[in-house]
């Protein structure tokens, strides 16, 4: 059994009194890991869930979603972690789209739960982790899995299996979920631990959150993995993180560049000692200079990470040895993921000098979209080479940068905005003709939105309103900034945006 759902089985063996998770003054051991898992694991069988079921889970980073993604593994079935920050109406298309059987829900979004339309009649169980005031009807989850059993056995799982479905969006507009299989998840935890020194002594934070691929894979997965000690975040505040690393004496964790950015320049910082930590990988973008150096000043080596969602998440990353005199850099490829540069559709040796799109393959590369097969065939080249849709280019010394998106992408606070989709919502508001929508600086947030909008003559369209239909259909995150209501959105021959131009004039006049 190469599955996932194994670990904390195999952990235990070794080192069954450490302490796997830890939540305020909660503290799981490994061994009391494995059998809760277990017993979940078997709960679930003897409710009719099989190997290839689909469970969701809607909450914060907390012991359950940890219990539940190790169960779901351990059975065989696929886990699906919702962004907790995405509307109702998104919500249900995932679970419909993912034909989930079983949803795990935290009290934090019982006011999702209880606005939701409608639940996709493939639900067949929603697993309360607060039975008593959750909106639908309902099984306890910690009576449900007291029900199961400790020393259950399972059939093996295998390194093909899928065993995560990550929703990302496109370019077309409608998220697709990447399904990610036990042996894209083992071999990018190998990938990290090539490139980090974590140890069995660690205590990570699990900061970033556990629907990113990111915030599972690049530290959380490699910590358990060596018998480590996590410690989920269910909700970010500065202060209170603050205090938790020097309380706890946390040695690592992965976040993004706004989040580094909050922490550095929070009030407590300056009295904060943050000397337990050794290392923290980030992604997304690059850190601002001042940030960098405020962590750097602290003795905490700063590794830029570039992934996606379909690579599990890690392609390259930055090693200690050399991080500080390149702050920017996301260092090299991981050890057994293959990188390439798109020429005519082929694959074309990586290296210095050569830059257009990057192409990944190897054994962390995802399997493709779940039920969609053209988009997936359309993701990769005939030789099995998974477009990125970035530009990635290598110095002489072999240290590379991320130089260009060649897909159009907004990434505000560590979130992916994709024009199309946003564009596609405001084309729907009655009087819209047109909508454009491009990314500009900000100094919190990276990037945020800012949109253009051409109305029929005699329509009355208002900021206010529109933002409030976009509410109820998008994430908040998703919400442009800003609104132009223009006479026309430029466009080239072939009738694409030119975004360029429009991010010229969203920048030139920021409010
Ligand atoms: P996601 O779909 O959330 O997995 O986002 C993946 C995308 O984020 C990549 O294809 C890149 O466009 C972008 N990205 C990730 N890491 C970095 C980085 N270190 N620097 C620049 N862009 C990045
Ligand atoms: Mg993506």
């Amino acid at each position: 059994d190469t599955g996932l759902g194994s670990w904390p089985r195999r952990r235990a063996r070794i080192t069954p009194d450490r302490i796997a998770l830890s939540l305020g003054t909660r503290t799981l051991t490994y061994a009391g890991l494995a059998d809760r898992v277990s017993q979940l694991a078997s709960a679930w069988e003897a409710s009719g869930v099989r190997g290839g079921d689909r469970v969701a889970y809607l909450g914060p980073n907390d012991i359950p979603a940890f219990e539940s993604l190790f169960a779901a593994a351990l059975l065989g079935a696929v886990f699906v972690p919702l962004n907790t920050r995405l509307s109702p109406r998104e919500i249900e298309y995932m679970l419909s789209d993912a034909g989930v059987s079983v949803l795990v829900l935290a009290p934090t979004h019982h006011h999702i739960a209880a606005t939701l339309g409608q639940v996709p009649d493939t639900v067949r169980q929603v697993l309360a982790l607060d039975s008593a005031t959750c909106p639908l009807p309902c099984a306890d989850y910690e009576q449900f899995l007291d029900g199961g059993d400790r020393a259950a056995s399972f059939p093996p799982v295998g390194l093909n299996d899928p065993c995560l479905i990550l929703y990302t969006s496109g370019t077309t507009g409608t998220p697709k979920g990447a399904v990610l299989t036990h042996g894209n998840l083992t071999f990018n935890t190998l990938n990290q631990l090539a490139h980090i020194d974590v140890l069995s002594t660690d205590r990570a934070l699990g900061l970033a959150p556990m629907f990113h691929v990111t915030g599972l894979n690049q530290v959380i997965l490699p910590t358990l993995f060596k018998g480590g000690t996590v410690n989920p975040v269910p909700q970010f505040d500065a202060a209170e993180v603050l205090a938790t690393i020097a309380r706890e004496s946390i040695t690592s964790f992965s976040a993004v560049p706004t989040i580094l950015q909050m922490l550095c320049e929070h009030p407590d910082w300056d009295r904060t000692d943050v000397s337990s930590l050794r290392y923290i990988v980030y992604g997304g973008s690059p850190v601002l200079e001042r940030v960098a150096a405020a962590w750097l000043d602290r003795g905490v080596q700063l590794l830029q990470g570039y992934g996606m969602t379909e690579a599990a998440a890690g392609v390259y990353m930055a090693v200690a040895d050399g991080a500080a005199e390149h702050p920017i850099s996301v260092g090299f490829p991981h050890f057994y993921t293959d990188v390439a540069v798109a020429e005519n559709n082929n694959a074309a040796p990586m290296g210095p000098g050569r830059s257009g799109e990057l192409l990944v393959r190897g054994p962390n590369v995802f399997a493709g979209y779940w039920n969609r097969e053209e988009a997936t065939e359309a993701s990769f080249t005939e030789d099995g080479w998974f477009h990125t849709g970035d530009v990635v280019a290598t110095a002489e010394d072999g240290w590379a940068c991320v130089v260009d998106r060649v897909k159009d992408i907004i990434i505000s606070g560590g979130e992916n905005i994709y024009p199309a989709e946003v564009e596609a919502v405001l084309a729907r508001y009655p009087g819209v003709v047109s909508a454009a929508v491009v990314g500009v600086p900000d100094a919190k947030w990276g990037e945020v939105g800012a949109a253009f909008i051409v109305t029929s003559g005699d329509a009355d369209c208002d900021e206010k309103p529109v933002i409030d239909y976009l509410a109820e259909h998008l994430a908040r995150y998703k919400i442009p900034k800003s609104f132009r209501f223009v006479s026309d959105i430029p466009r080239n021959a072939t009738g694409k945006i030119q975004r360029a131009q429009l991010r010229e004039v969203a920048a030139a006049d920021a409010p």
